[in-house]
């Protein structure tokens, strides 16, 4: 089906932050398949992992116990305070779904059956699934009606209008910590800590969809972990496989076991090649040393692209972002934009707002960082020539 706006761009190989055609061109790929290829391409110990398991055992169903769900499940654990309890499937829509379900479920187990409604904000992406679409803005939902109801839009991050919204059908509030897709637009800190006061005051669960934001990509494991604002359910997915398709769901022990034997489940989720290959992002990210170099770098990217705003202020409006989930707003128009990146073999991706983000492997170099600001540079130079 012809869902997508495709380049005629085609990789056959890749390696760390580099994409290869197969004319030999070399492509800086700041777009890490959007946010997944956190180690880069074809790095050496996702590579052993993958093949390893390869060789022992591909799948076998969640009917019987699998080894490598319960290493990764306490890595991850380890990873954030509130977490307990994880289940393991293979995209962020399937994430985030279970997350909604577990919600509900929560109120449910406890006799609540009234507590059905989950608070969204403006901009939010959750995903394509029917539910997840209507948790979403409305646009990507357009066509597929009817929805499945039970989502409220809030305004985006106002405090004093959630706080209006809730009553004694509100199960709980999901959101992006930064919304990727709208335009990487930041919810304020402050803002994430009163919602976790206003969840607790109403006895109401606080969800982060952290399927882009999450495994290290804002320099901390979750961007949540900025604020002061611990969760009681997270959506993963994206940078959780490096590559290799799987998503999970994080919960505190009180909300991860509502969900009883028979109340939700997946065929592939979990297998023992996601697990492997999991693990062993999770042994590379999970480390202060690795996060702090996210920190460092987005840090230099950010301050670059600050500096290139002052150089064209015909051409850019603002940087947006923490850590390597980087967006520029620009003035002009955002293909014809990205397209000049792309000629100068800098690869990027659009997003709301008219911003261009820049999702790079989380072990990006800083000379690669110089390199990519050289290319947005020349692209900038060339845009206003003409
Ligand atoms: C990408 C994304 C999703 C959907 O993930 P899929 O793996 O494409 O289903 C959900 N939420 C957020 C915040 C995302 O960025």
């Amino acid at each position: 089906m012809p869902t997508y706006r495709r380049s005629a761009l085609q990789f056959v190989r890749g390696q760390g932050a580099w994409l290869e055609t197969a004319s030999g061109d070399q492509y800086l790929d700041f777009t890490a398949g959007i946010a997944v290829n956190v180690l880069g391409h074809a790095h050496p110990k996702l590579v052993a992992a993958l093949t390893t398991q390869a060789q022992e055992l591909w799948h076998v169903s969640n009917l019987f116990t699998i080894k490598g769900q319960g290493v990764l499940a306490t890595k991850l654990c380890a990873s954030a305070d509130f977490a307990e309890r994880i289940f393991f499937c293979n995209s962020g829509a399937e994430a985030v779904e279970g997350t909604i379900k577990s919600m509900r479920k929560y109120h449910a187990a406890k006799g609540d059956t009234d507590r059905v409604n989950i608070i969204t904000f403006a901009g939010a992406f959750h995903g394509r699934t029917l539910t997840t679409l209507a948790a979403g803005k409305r646009e990507y939902g357009a066509g597929f009606g009817p929805l499945p109801e039970g989502f409220i839009t809030c305004a985006a991050f106002d405090i004093e209008a959630v706080a209006a919204l809730i009553d004694n059908h509100t199960a709980g509030i999901l959101l992006e910590p930064i919304q990727g897709e709208s335009g990487v637009r930041e919810a304020p800190l402050a803002f994430l800590m009163a919602l976790r006061g206003l969840c607790d005051r109403h006895n109401i669960l606080l969800a982060f969809d952290e399927v882009q934001s999450g495994i290290g990509r804002t320099g901390k494991m979750y961007a949540y972990q900025w604020a002061d604002s611990e969760p009681d359910i997270v959506a993963l997915a994206k940078g959780l496989g490096g590559g290799f398709p799987l998503g999970a769901i994080m919960a505190s022990a009180a909300v991860g076991d509502a969900m009883q034997a028979g109340s939700h489940g997946s065929t592939f989720g979990g297998n023992p090649l996601a697990m492997a290959v999991g693990t062993a992002v999770l042994d590379e990210v999970a480390n202060p040393a690795f996060l702090l170099h996210v920190e460092k770098q987005g840090g230099y990217f950010h301050q670059q692209l600050a500096r290139l705003l002052d150089t064209y202020p015909d051409i850019l409006l603002a940087v947006r972002g923490r850590g390597l989930m980087l967006g520029l707003q620009i003035k002009g128009d955002l293909q014809d934009f990205i397209a000049a990146l792309t000629r100068e073999k800098l690869l990027s991706v659009g997003a709301g707002d008219n911003v261009v983000r820049f999702v790079p492997p989380l072990n990006i170099t800083q000379d690669e960082i110089r390199t990519a600001i050289t290319a947005i540079d020349a692209a900038c130079q060339t845009l206003q020539n003409s």
